[in-house]
């Protein structure tokens, strides 16, 4: 015997059609109701039907909500990470990224100071300041 099922047009649950390649509704009331439903189009050209979701048609609709959340949670992810590639940099990124470097260099080739003080570029001023051995922003380097 055939198990093969057919989907009713009408509530689109799964059955085993009694005349194959004929039957398209599970029941005489599917497709009473779909006879019913068929008059309620909304006009000649537009096809579709109206009346309200059935369950298999809600139980998608709540799949497809589910569906574009996600969609949309991994575009603003995506956003993120490769947007900023493209995005020009604003004054706050800018910003963001001179406090990351930092701002004294030791300078290696200048003399020490007066009272054995370290020399350091200071990338702010463009001048060469000394600080007394301890600088905390450098101090792994040494
Ligand atoms: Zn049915």
């Amino acid at each position: 015997m055939d198990t093969k099922y057919y989907v009713c047009q009408y509530c689109h649950d799964e059955f085993i059609p009694k005349r194959r390649y004929i039957q398209k509704f599970c029941s005489a009331t599917c497709r009473s109701k779909a006879h019913h439903q068929k008059n309620k189009t909304v006009s000649s050209s537009d096809k579709r039907v109206i009346g309200p979701l059935n369950k298999i048609e809600k139980m998608s609709a709540a799949g497809i909500g589910n569906a574009a959340a996600g969609a949309l949670a991994a575009d603003v992810v995506k956003n993120l990470i490769t947007k900023n590639h493209d995005r020009p940099a604003t004054k706050g990124d800018i910003l963001a990224l001179s406090q990351k470097i930092e701002r004294f260099h030791r300078v290696l080739n200048i003399a020490l100071g007066i009272n054995g003080e370290l020399p350091y570029f200071d990338m702010v001023t463009k001048k060469i300041v000394y600080f007394k051995n301890t600088i905390p922003i450098n101090k792994n380097k040494f």
